[in-house]
């Protein structure tokens, strides 16, 4: 077979990108052992593939990009990761990222931030002399690896759009699944009934390559979809589109994916990208989905309850940084070792998500934010059901219109990635990054963001294509077709 020469790249030679490379890109924590080299058989051989530092491996530090976690080896490895070497991949390092995978820059790091690795074809200035922005985050390091040539591909997490936006600004291909196609078990948590572990590669079909490993029920992963849950979904998937041809695909746009804050730099390409869908035989069909709205409030409200929750079991006891009471003093009270490990194992943005997450959990707010922000998410799900031609399987209701979409296609972000010297890391400006990729999240929906072309001397943009819950093959068979008109 005719494949892409980066399926037969050896792994040495992705090994000597890193070295070269990412002294000026920061995109790797960690870099593993050379590995014994797979059999040649192995669905993975030769596959050199990085992730993201939330993830578990049993030989290299998981810092989460916190202090807290610095020096904390798990003794395990996740299970993605084991599923990967067991199909014959090398685990070449780990990836920076906001920590705990709060932020969309790669900004909140202790490693300090990403510098987005993308060089337009024009560019004729030396690689450390160029304007440096942002890689995006929180998996900014996932992307950047990828958009570098460092690995083969990367593993994210996306909670709120961590895979989408970094693969946006990257110029790289980024898939979010479906929740709990993907076993979380072995990745650290921020949000748990939103976090999933995401996929990245320069393009679809090497991420579908590395998708298609992960994609298996896991007992140990408690929220997993059950094998039935994942055929049901498959089958209504065949009976909604059999032909999988573009003839018979029917896009959604949903109006209010594009505000009036959206940059003509990003709405030039994705109005061409639907135009080439269009040309070539697609449906175009323009839907309302009323509530998105209220999408991005709803997901701090609950991403920052859960967090708050899940950040409890960092307490300086059980593992992680310890600070212990200053000797002398008399203290020996455990919530000042507590407040005083905490205090400066975490850094500000963290807090913050822990003091926001905790207040809309005291019962005086639980009424007014927690509960309407869960009600926001359940509307959120209903306008997605109402437009999809495939029903919800998880659902009893089982809603669907025939003359429903397939998929709905929408940019990806709102601009192309910032300077990294003109970001603003504490005002709300960082979090309106996320309004158009949380809804998808609230949802549990597949999405995946595809580059698009754009002129050489632009940076990259992307376009996400998002489905009904299951429906991962139908969202990546439309990113090959947009890939086949860029
Ligand atoms: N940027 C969002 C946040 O800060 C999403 C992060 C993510 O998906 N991990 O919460």
């Amino acid at each position: 077979r005719n494949l892409p020469r980066r399926w037969t790249r050896q792994i040495s030679s992705w090994r000597h990108a890193i070295r070269e490379k990412d002294s000026s890109v920061n995109a790797f924590v960690s870099i593993s052992q050379p590995q014994k080299s797979s059999p040649e058989h192995f669905p993975l051989h030769n596959v050199a593939i990085a992730v993201k530092d939330m993830i578990c491996t049993s030989d290299m530090p998981t810092t989460s990009s916190s202090a807290m976690l610095r020096d904390f080896t798990s003794p395990f490895d996740a299970t993605v990761v084991s599923l990967l070497r067991e199909a014959g991949a090398d685990i070449v390092g780990k990836l920076n990222c906001d920590e705990f995978g709060m932020g969309s820059l790669n900004i909140h790091s202790v490693h300090g931030p990403v510098v987005n690795p993308f060089q337009s074809a024009s560019s004729s200035v030396p690689w450390a002399e160029r304007e440096k922005r942002s890689a995006g985050g929180s998996s900014g390091g996932s992307a950047a690896s990828v958009a570098a040539g460092m690995c083969f591909a990367a593993l994210s997490t996306d909670t709120g759009g961590s895979t989408r936006l970094p693969a946006s600004y990257c110029g790289v291909v980024g898939l979010k699944p479906s929740y709990g196609l993907i076993s979380r078990w072995g990745v650290i948590s921020f949000a748990d009934s939103l976090d999933c572990v995401g996929v990245m590669a320069e393009d679809v079909s090497a991420t579908k390559r590395v998708f298609d490993i992960l994609n298996t029920y896991d007992a140990k992963d408690p929220t997993s979809a059950s094998p039935d849950a994942r055929q049901l979904a498959l089958k209504a998937a065949a009976e909604a589109w059999p032909s999988s041809a573009l003839n018979d695909l029917r896009i959604g746009i949903p109006q209010e994916y594009f505000p009036l804050e959206l940059s003509d730099e990003v709405l030039t390409p994705v109005r061409a990208a639907i135009e080439g869908l269009k040309a070539r035989g697609a449906t175009i069909v323009p839907v309302s989905l009323p509530s998105t709205p209220y999408a991005l409030s709803a997901y701090y409200v609950i991403s920052s309850a859960e967090a708050s929750s899940n950040m409890a079991r960092y307490d300086g006891v059980q593992y992680g940084l310890h600070v212990p009471l200053p000797p002398g003093t008399g203290l020996t009270n455990t919530a000042t070792m507590y407040a005083r490990t905490r205090s400066v194992g975490f850094g500000p943005e963290v807090q913050k998500r822990i003091l926001l997450g905790t207040y809309a959990l005291t019962a005086d707010a639980f009424d007014n934010y927690f509960l309407q922000a869960q009600r926001i998410r359940r509307l959120i799900r209903e306008d997605f059901n109402r437009v999809f031609r495939v029903p919800d399987v998880m659902s009893s209701s089982k809603t669907a219109s025939s003359d429903g979409v397939d998929v709905l296609i929408h940019p990806s972000a709102i601009r192309t990635a910032p300077p990294l010297d003109a970001v603003d890391t504490d005002g709300l400006e960082t979090y309106v990054q996320d309004v158009l990729t949380v809804p998808a999240s609230l949802a549990g929906l597949p999405a995946l963001s595809v580059p698009l072309k754009t002129n050489a001397h632009e940076w990259p943009v992307g376009v996400s294509v998002v489905g009904q819950w299951g429906c991962d093959d139908t969202v990546l068979q439309v990113g090959h077709f947009l890939e086949s008109i860029n």
